[in-house]
């Protein structure tokens, strides 16, 4: 049994017309860990499993485009499930930042936080997940997901100075934000592109890498281009709504 990726929403920065931020659904045949809850990724988390389904919530940081939908998931689950407790796993950032929105400062009664950082494990069913901090303007986390012997690496956000095989090399599948080409690559803005994605991903010996943050206004057969140019293996883009598993690899 592999590893599946679901995407639940792509656009960076913002989402495009009809499209949500950024948000995964990674699953094994029996764990479902929803990875990122960006603006509109509550709705398409629905269109793909009850609520009642995930087994926890991974949060890579706090910029709004990869956290803004967790108080009204705490809403969903608090007033419209049975579910007593949420295990949510993130930066302590990403639980100040949703703790605000509680009138008692606090979303604890719902949600079950677990503060990760650089080089920390935390083990969900029978996914265990590892977590790098990226070269990020707020602590970014980048993240491994293993089970069995299937993997997947999630970059989050993150510029230049942190490098995919931080998280170990042979990766099934390299889900990599790709926000930039290289002719709009500058060092003052915190992301890369899509060739020195690539590049990053050969390094790391992905087997297959998917493109995805693409903000809104960028034409995303570019990005693909740019990264299937310089990838060794398949390079596929982030679309919502697409799944993608290791054991096709
Ligand atoms: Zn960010």
């Amino acid at each position: 049994m592999g590893l599946s990726l679901t995407v639940l929403g792509c656009s960076g920065s913002y989402a495009a017309a009809g499209e949500a931020c950024s948000g995964y659904l990674i699953r094994s045949g029996q764990t479902s860990v929803w990875v990122d809850c960006g603006p509109g990724t509550l709705s398409t988390l629905q269109q793909n499993i009850e609520l009642t389904e995930v087994d926890a919530i991974i949060v890579s940081h706090h910029h709004p485009d990869h956290c803004a939908e967790l108080p009204v998931v705490y809403n969903a689950y608090k007033y419209f499930t049975s579910v007593s407790k949420i295990k949510v796993v993130s930066t302590s950032d990403v639980r100040r930042v949703t703790d605000a929105f509680q009138s008692e400062g606090d979303s604890s009664d719902i949600f079950d936080w677990e503060i990760v950082g650089d080089g920390s494990v935390c083990e969900v069913g029978d996914i265990s997940v590892c977590f790098s901090r990226t070269d990020h303007p707020v602590e970014t986390l980048a993240m491994r997901f293993n089970c069995g012997n299937q993997s997947i690496v999630y970059t989050s956000d993150t510029g230049k100075n942190w490098s995919v095989s931080k998280l170990g090399f042979g990766a099934d599948i390299v889900l990599g934000e790709g926000t930039l080409l290289n002719h709009n690559a500058d060092s003052n803005i915190p992301h890369i592109s899509c060739g020195h994605l690539a590049a990053e991903a050969n390094e790391a010996r992905a087997q297959q890498l998917i493109v995805t943050h693409v903000p809104p206004g960028s034409d995303p057969s570019k990005h693909l281009e740019e990264a299937a140019a310089v990838f060794d293996g398949q390079v596929e883009l982030a679309t919502t709504g697409r799944t993608f598993s290791t054991t096709n690899n």
